[in-house]
């Protein structure tokens, strides 16, 4: 069975399998109705609030300025990418291409769910940067960096692989 509502009525319609996807009649108004084509719950999506971001945001040049010298006093070693784009909205949707970047419902600002440094913000020429980096980046995640900076034709500046991936439990 699927559920779904009559977009005329409102009413909750249940409809049976081999209907899905199909279009039918609502059993109380006879209206045109489409039925889901799998059942709903396959496509409820987490839906992520700021309370759930559980990286660093780098929100401004300064942020990200602080970082890297922070970076080079300590001598930590992380893998990421950086790559400045034309537009703010760019650099954001870039961002997003990465399975651990999301928006989060309630602020609007973009939340992680892994450990990482990131973020985008507007450099002094008014081009924008953004940057994805940890000291564990997964490798999946670094590839999907590079794959969707490029896709957004993002101008690289820096990117480094992890040679080495940190177990959890280490
Ligand atoms: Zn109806």
């Amino acid at each position: 069975m699927v559920e779904c509502r009559c977009t005329n009525c409102g009413r909750l319609l249940r409809i049976r399998d081999e209907y899905a996807g199909r279009w039918g009649r609502c059993n109380y108004c006879q209206a045109r109705v489409l039925a889901p084509a799998r059942a709903p719950s396959e496509f409820i999506h987490k839906v992520y609030k700021d309370m759930d971001n559980r990286g660093t945001r780098l929100t401004d040049l300064t942020d990200a300025q602080t970082h890297w010298t922070l970076l080079r006093t300590t001598g930590r070693v992380e893998a990421g990418l950086v790559a400045v784009f034309p537009r703010m909205i760019d650099a954001r949707e870039a961002l997003l291409g990465v399975d651990c970047i999301h928006v989060a419902e309630d602020s609007g600002c973009l939340i992680a769910t892994e450990p990482i440094v990131f973020g985008h913000y507007e450099l002094n020429d008014g081009s924008h940067e953004a940057v994805i980096c940890a000291e564990g980046l997964q490798p999946v995640h670094f590839e999907q960096a590079v794959r969707s900076f490029t896709r957004h034709r993002g101008k690289p500046r820096f990117q480094r692989a992890l040679t080495v991936h940190r177990s959890v439990n280490a």
